[in-house]
């Protein structure tokens, strides 16, 4: 076992602070990563104040892992030391189910190995459940690992590894690109990162933000429209005008309006996840054959993909470095809407 420093809140209400961790020493396939930035995600706030339930605490989150690769176990291929490499929402799956096999590993049928907050056997973490990147050291079996390509800057990089993916996946899966309308809902981690890849992908990007506070961020991000959700006129004007509706908003909404702004055969995919169950009127989803669906982050190849994706086109995140004694401000901040666009924790300063 290895000691890293980590950042832990050790109740939903309770403060970050410093705590020190142990890691697994390496089996022949892990990887030991010196992590240097880890974004900040609301699955993150979610989790910390157990917004969803089942929290494990002391909790230590963070699936925005962007560091250099410190060793590397006997048979490992994949890496090698000194690599920049990458750790998103997932570090293990089960490897043999139908998704799995599938290279979708995040709808693993027994159930992925979240990088924080899963329960795992105490030779993998000492303390019975995992331990996320708001650490110094993580170890992760090499599966799970990804290359970050030459030319994206590891702080910008971090938050691709959910917030990307997230976007990408279902980007990807609903064919965005030349000719499609796509909306996104909600211009924050998630959803900037989304108008930049869907702009790159080629398709129409209108942003629908609650406010129009960020419309010129919006449009520097790639947005060819921007429209704010509190305006009434917002609904009347773009009825029935988009092939792709994205949700990334972590509050609830009221979804019927949303769905009305799809075309024909146009899909509203949930990304965002607050505690509350959705209310959708049977009427709204049966007119225009509308499809409501979900998603959740994305498959290892399509990580890496994303991120090759991402380094092609240039780009990163915007995003606002801290150190790590102000992680409870920026968890405030998030929630408040008032963050352009993730943070993300220097872990030099753990
Ligand atoms: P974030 O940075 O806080 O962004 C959420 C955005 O939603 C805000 O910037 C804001 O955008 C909008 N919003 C927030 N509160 C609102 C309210 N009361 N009414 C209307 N709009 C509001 O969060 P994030 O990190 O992007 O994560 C967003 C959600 O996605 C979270 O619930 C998170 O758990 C979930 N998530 C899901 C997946 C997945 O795999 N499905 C992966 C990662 C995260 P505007 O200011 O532009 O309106
Ligand atoms: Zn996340
Ligand atoms: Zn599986």
């Amino acid at each position: 076992m290895s000691t890293a420093a980590a950042y832990a809140v050790s109740a939903p209400d309770g403060h970050f602070e410093k705590l020190a961790i142990e890691r697994r020493d390496l089996g022949p396939n892990d990887v030991l990563i010196d992590v240097k930035y880890a974004g900040i995600c609301h699955s993150d706030i979610h989790t910390a104040r157990d917004e969803w339930g089942g929290a494990r605490y002391p909790c230590v989150p963070g699936h925005e892992i962007a560091g250099l690769v410190a060793a590397v176990g006997s048979a490992v291929t994949k890496h090698a030391v000194g690599d920049r490499v990458g750790v998103g929402c997932m570090v293990d799956s089960c490897g043999k189910c139908e998704p799995c096999l599938a290279g979708e590993e995040q709808y693993c049928i027994p159930g992925a190995t979240m990088t924080y907050n899963t329960a795992v056997a105490p030779e993998l973490q000492s303390n019975g459940y995992t331990m996320g990147g708001y650490s110094t050291q993580v170890v992760v079996t090499e599966g799970f690992v990804v290359g970050i390509p030459e030319g994206i800057g590891l702080d910008v990089a971090a938050p691709l590894l959910c917030a990307g993916v997230t976007l990408f996946s279902p980007l990807r899966h609903w064919n965005a690109g030349p000719g499609k309308k796509v909306a996104i809902i909600g211009m924050g981690g998630l959803g900037h990162v989304g108008v930049k890849i869907a702009a790159a992908m080629g398709a129409e990007v209108t942003v629908l933000s609650h406010s129009l506070s960020k419309q010129e961020d919006g449009k520097r991000f790639g947005a060819h429209h921007y429209y704010a959700t509190s305006d009434k006129q917002t609904f009347r004007e773009l009825r029935g005008k988009f092939d792709l509706i994205l949700n990334t908003v972590s509050a609830d909404l009221p979804i019927d309006d949303y769905l009305r702004l799809l075309a024909l055969d146009g899909t509203l995919v949930i990304l965002g996840l607050p505690e509350k169950p959705l209310q959708v009127k049977p009427f709204t989803i049966a007119g225009y054959r509308r499809s409501l669906a979900g998603s959740m982050i994305g498959g290892i190849a399509q990580t890496q993909e994303m991120l090759n994706f991402c380094a092609e086109h240039g780009i990163g995140a915007e995003i606002e470095v801290i150190s790590a004694d102000r992680i409870d401000e920026a968890y405030d901040r998030v929630v408040a809407s008032d963050v352009r666009y993730r943070f993300v924790i220097d872990t030099a300063t753990m």
